[in-house]
């Protein structure tokens, strides 16, 4: 099983004012930020999948698991286990969102089988932080709780002990098959000594590329499925009398915001949101915030030059059940004398700031000429007057 990157879904790649490393940080000892973008070696595989639950925008994968599939196969099979040993390759591939959803549309408790992971390793300090995440947020309106109690793992660990079993006997069958096959002749060995290169080469770091197509596919907002499994989780959840404000600092996948009067509707904010949870409307008059449509993947405050979008200090739970588009906030837009474009008016001539640059480049490149002509003519009129003095 392979981990993939698609560079087109990573906020690095849209903006070299990123200062996202959730993958790094998740995975330390498989990626690393490499000129901008995350990198791995070739060969990396599943032992890097807290990077799949950890980005925002979904932009790593495994070659061989989905995340989506597996939530909807869990829910119609009768297991409450979710294991390494059993159903998914690690538990780490599972975001935060992922795991609330599972939590939520489940009708019985989950568990979580954490003995597979050593005691004090980072991976399980990650999978712990984002089992008490999915919690603190599940217990703001519900009384399921994950659970990762060891006696219940330890029997469903049976179960899956045989199938675990069963498969190290196929593929003990099948690594002998490939060894005969492989070294019956000397082909055989020239085939071991590529395939030997080619492992060599996967442990070196690949690079990603910000080519055309990486930027077609930008330009196009994406929400991730993880997002769009908790909105369906959440219709299955009663909604509660009074809602939470949760801090901000204890939730990792949303966030609500709100805009000061540095903003000077540069408009780059919300053209760039990978999600959309930022617009405006067409005269770029409004920007308007929905908080459900965030990944909190803060591109929109690494590229805010003035500083004007800050994150709420609350999180309010109102918004898991009744999503509201906000407006954070509103400009005076004109149309320009010159171009007629709309832009944000603050003031003066009805002038763009963007004609306003070009008529003062073009004064300046005027009143330059007309010094030129003049230091021109003042040279010749001195030599006219040197040659008449001979
Ligand atoms: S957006 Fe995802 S892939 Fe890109 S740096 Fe952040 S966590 Fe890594
Ligand atoms: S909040 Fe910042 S990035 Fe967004 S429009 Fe205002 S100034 Fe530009
Ligand atoms: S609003 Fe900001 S933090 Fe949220 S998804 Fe858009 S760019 Fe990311």
């Amino acid at each position: 099983m392979k981990l993939h990157l698609d560079p087109a879904l990573c906020v690095r790649a849209t903006s070299k004012l990123s200062i996202c490393t959730k993958c790094a940080d998740a995975c330390p000892e498989s990626v690393e930020i490499v000129e901008q973008l995350p990198s791995f070696a070739k060969s990396t595989g599943v032992e890097a999948a807290a990077c799949v639950g950890a980005c925002p925008t979904s932009a790593f994968s495994l070659s061989d698991f989905s995340v989506t599939e597996f939530f909807f196969t869990f829910l119609e099979s009768k297991v409450r286990l979710i294991s390494s040993k059993l159903n998914v390759p690690c538990i780490s591939v599972l975001s935060v969102e992922h795991l609330i959803s599972l939590a939520t549309a489940s009708h019985e408790a989950i568990t979580i089988d954490l003995t597979p992971y050593e005691t004090g390793s980072h991976l399980l300090e990650v999978i712990e932080l984002r089992i008490e995440e999915a919690n603190y947020v599940l217990s703001s309106f519900s009384d399921k709780v994950i659970e990762t109690n060891l006696e219940k793992a330890l029997v469903k660990e049976t179960l899956s002990d045989v199938s675990a079993e069963k498969a190290e006997e196929e593929s003990k069958e099948g690594s002998r098959r490939d060894f005969f096959t492989k070294n019956a002749s000397l082909e055989g060995v020239a085939k071991h000594k590529y395939a030997f290169d080619q492992a060599v080469e996967a442990d070196e770091l690949h690079n990603f590329d910000i080519d055309q197509n990486v930027i077609d596919k930008i330009k196009n907002k994406h929400l991730p499925d993880k997002r769009k499994i908790l909105f369906t989780a959440l219709k299955r959840v009663e909604t509660p009398e009074n809602f939470e404000v949760l801090a901000e600092s204890d939730i990792s996948f949303v966030s609500q915001k709100y805009i000061d009067d540095n903003c000077t509707n540069c408009q780059i904010c919300y053209r760039i949101c990978p999600t959309g949870a930022l617009s405006s409307n067409g005269k770029f008059s409004v920007i308007n915030f929905d908080a459900m449509l965030c990944v909190k993947c803060h591109l929109c405050h690494d590229v805010c030059e003035p500083d004007a979008i800050h994150l709420q200090p609350g999180f309010e739970t109102k918004e898991f059940f009744d999503s509201t588009q906000r407006t954070l906030a509103t400009f005076e837009v004109k149309r320009c004398n010159e171009c007629a474009n709309y832009f944000t008016y603050t003031g003066g001539e009805l002038t763009c700031p963007r004609c306003a640059v070009e008529e003062e480049e073009a004064l300046f490149l005027h009143s330059n000429a007309k010094q030129m002509e003049a230091e021109k003519k003042a040279a010749l009129e001195a030599q006219k007057k040197e040659d008449e003095e001979l």
